[in-house]
């Protein structure tokens, strides 16, 4: 692969970052995955968006402006012939001799690369997914999107130690979000029940994207936090993430929901979420 560094493109087995990188020494660093198609950009306007608004929350200065950033990624994509798959971006503070506070003049540090993927083609889409509920132990600031990933990769470990494919996060009886996704319920009135947009949780491209078109197609949206015992007891349930779209959880701790497989609304919505942002993808 053909990777980005600091402003100079080198095969993988070439870049190098800093071994005082506070992204690698005190996960300094937020990142975006960006999903790809035909060799196209999904929902990349929400991914720079958020990016802008981690580093502001972090008080991070980005190497890169908007039109160097769209660049970067479009190269990205076609100097790895990439079709189908995922760039994974992450802007650090930069290197600096250890110290908890921050360096004075930092020089961030900005890496890009590809992950070939079949994306469209999940076979989990027929049978939906199995999560685990596990107690969300994350940081408080989960709307900043930063590379602090041990307990989402711990989570998800134990998921598949419980032969599941994922967890979802419970904190105070209610449900936060899964391991790397925002997670939504259909109750049995055909109401599209998730999270509502606060530090708990990450505010995700694609729950914004797949709301505004359940909105638009008339599916009732309530946002706000719903219990273990609700998801229990929902119709369907589904997550969103830009790697995964739109995709069925069929089983929550081993119970099916609903009738445990993947439900109308959620296919629906994952068909007109595939269907509207291929469209508008750039
Ligand atoms: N929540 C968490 C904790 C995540 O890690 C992710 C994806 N990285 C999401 C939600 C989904 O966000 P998006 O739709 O922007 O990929």
């Amino acid at each position: 692969r053909i990777v980005y560094v600091n402003g100079e493109w080198l095969p993988e087995s070439e870049a190098k970052v800093s071994v005082f990188d506070r992204g690698f020494l005190f996960a300094d660093a937020v990142y975006e995955v960006t999903a790809v198609i035909g060799g196209k950009l999904i929902d990349y306007a929400g991914h720079a968006a958020r990016l802008k608004r981690s580093l502001g929350e972090l008080g991070i200065a980005s190497p890169v402006d908007a039109d160097q950033l769209l660049d970067i990624h479009r190269q990205i994509v076609a100097r790895n012939n990439l079709g189908e798959g995922l760039i994974y971006l992450q802007i650090s503070r930069g290197p600096a001799d250890r110290d908890f506070t921050f360096p004075k003049n930092p020089a961030p540090t900005i890496v890009l690369f590809t992950q070939p993927k079949a994306v469209l083609a999940n076979p989990k889409v027929e049978t939906g997914i199995s999560v685990v509920t596990l107690p969300d132990q994350r940081w408080a600031r989960r709307d900043i999107k930063t590379v602090q990933l041990l307990y989402p990769s711990m989570a998800k470990m134990e998921a598949m130690r419980q032969n599941a494919d994922d967890a979802w996060l419970v904190e105070d009886g209610f449900i936060t979000e899964a391991s790397s996704a925002n997670a939504h319920i259909v109750t049995a009135e055909g109401k599209l029940i998730t999270r509502s947009l606060t530090s708990a949780i990450l505010h995700g491209i694609t729950r914004a994207s797949v709301l505004d078109l359940a909105r638009g197609a008339g599916v009732p949206v309530e946002e706000r936090a719903f219990t273990l015992e609700e998801a229990r007891q929902a119709a369907e349930a589904f997550i969103t993430s830009a790697s995964s779209f739109v995709m069925p959880v069929t089983r929550i701790d081993g119970e099916p929901v609903g009738n445990g497989k993947p439900g109308p609304v959620t296919q629906r919505l994952r068909a007109s979420y595939i269907e509207n942002r291929l469209a508008g993808a750039i």
